[in-house]
């Protein structure tokens, strides 16, 4: 018979996979100035997921999460999905975790905190949709459409239809479209120029 489980009390110690690249630290460091306006805050993502193609260190799509009241940039994430070998690393789910570990929660909806909003390149796919919930995050601004990012060949997974209710349905504000053009641009731009596709799969 195997030894009684020990439960051992919980290390806070930080862990993660979804370091950043240096350069995007640099950028989320000198980002002091609010962003007032969604489109702001959509430009601002677009540039990173522009820059993280430009320096190689991933796929087309950038994110943040800002205090959506006053457009202070907590954290940032890009797709480093391939330099981290980690699936989960889409930049929705970084930006999301690096929220996290530097607000020290696991939710950002607790109890006496700002809302904050999570901006993206690219609606969120299946798993980042799926995440969302969990995240604490109160609103949801997207750029690219998911077709957007599937036209280029990027899987979005088995989303559901409503999902933009769904998420309502659960006090989660979500706004689309914001600089699609702009977002899509980038998208079609890493395609053309040879840009790594990869997917589930393959
Ligand atoms: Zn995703």
């Amino acid at each position: 018979m195997d030894r009684p489980l020990k439960v051992s009390k919980f290390s806070t110690k930080a862990v993660s996979p979804f370091t950043l690249p240096p350069w995007a630290e640099v950028s989320a460091r000198q980002q002091k100035q609010p962003l007032i306006s969604p489109e702001d805050r959509m430009a601002y993502v677009i540039r990173l997921a522009r820059e993280n193609v430009e320096r190689g260190t991933g796929g087309p799509f950038g994110a943040a999460v800002f205090e959506a009241k006053t457009g202070t940039l907590v954290s940032v994430g890009v797709n480093i999905v391939v330099l981290a070998n980690c699936s989960h690393c889409h930049a929705e789910m970084v930006a999301i975790a690096n929220a996290q570990k530097r607000l020290k929660t696991f939710d950002l909806s607790a109890s006496g905190r700002p809302e904050y909003e999570l901006v993206t390149s690219c609606e969120p796919c299946a798993m980042c949709y799926g995440a969302i919930p969990w995240s604490g995050v109160q609103r949801v601004v997207c750029g690219a459409r998911g077709k957007d990012a599937e036209a280029i060949g990027f899987d979005e997974g088995p989303k559901r239809k409503d999902w933009a209710s769904a998420l309502s349905a659960r006090n989660i504000t979500v706004i689309q479209n914001v600089r699609r053009k702009e977002a899509v641009a980038v998208l079609q731009e890493y395609k053309k120029r040879g840009g790594r596709i990869y997917n589930p799969h393959q």
